[in-house]
């Protein structure tokens, strides 16, 4: 069964990783709050906090809360005075999220904003902060586009953007496919492609949350 050696592959490195204790607590409670199980696995997590560390992120947004567990490894990241704004649509995955990010130290950093990210975007937007170094898209795939659109707009020359999930089990090829999720996915791809503001490339994933994959991005000046 490859899917139970992709695991134990990923559980042979953890300790390379080191998840920390914060970390675990915070899968922990989202588990207990009955939190859907689709946070980033430890080693995922720990590649954001590589990226956002090798970018030099002073300013992380996040698209996507849930319990708050990439937001930690994201907010781990960050010197003293940074900050990192995540936006969640369900108030009950913020509270959650806010209390393991207080109980794990960085509660200061970590501004969880509560309603559609579509309308929190806009509103960032429209208050023309500051550009963000880093940028995490991991909220409904359905409007992928829209997010990176947004993104864009909320990003300067050299800000890197990382995108989860736009593999699906290899369901991203068919250009029929009935899942929306797999459609915005593509027209993501479609958005990419060629785009004048952005280099990109996307590696395929497999380990304990499945096979599916990441798309990296690199705003040009
Ligand atoms: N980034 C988290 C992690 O790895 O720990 C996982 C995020 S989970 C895959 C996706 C989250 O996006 C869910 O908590 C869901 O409620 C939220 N979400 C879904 N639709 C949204 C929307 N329109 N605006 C903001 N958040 C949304």
């Amino acid at each position: 069964d490859p899917d139970a050696r992709w695991a134990q592959v990923d559980s042979y490195f953890g300790g390379l990783v080191r998840e920390d204790p914060d970390g675990t607590a915070t899968r922990e409670r989202a588990a207990e709050a009955g939190l859907p199980d689709i946070a980033v696995a430890p080693n995922q997590g720990k590649l954001l906090q590589l990226l956002a560390s090798l970018v030099g992120a002073r300013r992380v947004l996040e698209i996507g809360t849930l319990g708050g567990y990439s937001t930690l490894w994201l907010a781990r990241a960050l010197p003293s005075d940074g900050s990192l704004v995540s936006l969640e649509l369900d108030p009950k995955h913020a509270e959650v999220a806010r209390a393991s990010l207080t109980q794990a130290g960085v509660g200061d950093l970590v501004e969880v904003v509560v309603g559609p990210a579509v309308d929190s975007l806009g509103a960032l937007v429209a208050a023309a902060t500051e550009p963000f170094d880093f940028i995490f898209i991991d909220a409904d795939k359905q409007q992928l586009a829209r997010y990176v659109e947004l993104s864009l707009a909320l990003s300067r020359p050299g800000t890197a953007i990382v995108v989860d999930n736009v593999v699906r089990d290899g369901a991203v090829i068919d250009p029929e496919h009935p899942d929306d999720r797999v459609q915005g996915v593509r027209r993501m791809v479609e958005l990419l492609t060629d785009h004048p503001r952005v280099e990109a490339t996307v590696l395929q994933t497999v380990g304990s949350k499945g096979y599916d994959g990441f798309a990296l991005l690199r705003v040009l000046p």
